[in-house]
């Protein structure tokens, strides 16, 4: 099973990448992201040939918005019966007992026994399941190097970011301009931590997903002639203390998570 991104980079690069904005997108990236996520139809893209439409039609797998696919949850589960919990647990930052391994993520706790059931104080979704399953499988473990970079910073992360932009921080920025309790809300109900402000932000939070992989979102209000900003930062470790498409899964699953939250409490955006 391919991840999302990975699935949006190979119809991307089958397309003309003139970015003429025929088919409705700003860019061909941002197409090929639409298309996986089954909002577009390939068909839409008036200089994709014919041949090419065929070649693909009923391979790409779709997923709905921040699902990644199942049977690579099913995939990553089975891979953990390999696994020595007790080494993963001091490696990844948890805990091993009760012969489960349990981390803290977003503050609650999230375990996974040695036949990769997963048990945990929040819903489990795939979103949180795969890079949780990820990080304690691939990941290596390293000390923070707290050094907080863009994804486009971390590896293979220049082709993802436009996506992520799209798909993570510009949701977030419209969360945050009209839902002005999202940063109590990431600090009282997810454990987040407001910090000295970064990058001249008006404010900064810190989030931990996983121990080691922590996410910082800054936010710059509007001000006169000025939108405003909103960028999501991780450590320069995240992508060997997770994996890039881990690290975009969490992001982008946060976000449409943030605003399932603002949506009830009467955002509508
Ligand atoms: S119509 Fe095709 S070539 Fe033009 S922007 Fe969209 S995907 Fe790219």
């Amino acid at each position: 099973m391919k991840s999302n991104s990975k699935n949006t980079l190979e119809i991307y690069k089958l397309l003309d990448k003139s970015n003429c904005r025929k088919c409705g997108e700003k860019t061909c990236l941002a197409f090929a992201g639409a298309v996986v996520l089954d909002q577009r139809q390939l068909q839409e893209c008036p200089t994709l040939p014919q041949h090419i439409i065929d070649q693909l039609t009923g391979r790409i797998e779709t997923h709905p918005p921040y699902e990644p696919g199942l049977k690579y949850l099913e995939k990553l589960k089975s891979e953990v019966v390999h696994l020595d919990l007790a080494v993963a647990a001091d490696k990844c930052g948890g805990i091993f007992s009760g012969a489960r391994l349990t981390l803290k993520v977003l503050g609650k706790d999230f375990s996974v026994d040695s036949q990769g059931n997963l048990t945990a104080d929040i819903h489990i979704n795939p979103w949180i399941a795969i890079p949780f399953l990820n990080y304690i499988l691939h990941g290596e473990g390293l000390p923070l190097a707290n050094e907080w970079v863009s994804l486009r910073e971390l590896q293979d992360g220049r082709e993802r970011y436009p996506l992520f932009q799209r798909q993570c921080e510009e949701p977030l920025q419209r969360v945050a301009d009209r839902y002005t309790e999202l940063f109590d809300d990431l600090i009282k109900l997810f454990s987040g931590r407001q910090v000295e402000r970064h990058f001249d932000s008006d404010i900064s939070v810190v989030l931990h997903p996983l121990p080691k992989v922590p996410i910082m979102i800054c936010y710059w209000r509007p001000e006169e002639g000025m939108e405003s900003s909103l960028k999501v930062f991780f450590d320069a470790t995240a992508d060997r203390n997770l994996d890039t498409d881990s690290v975009f899964t969490l992001g982008v699953g946060l976000a449409h998570m943030l605003k399932k939250i603002a949506r009830r409490h009467g955002f509508s955006g």
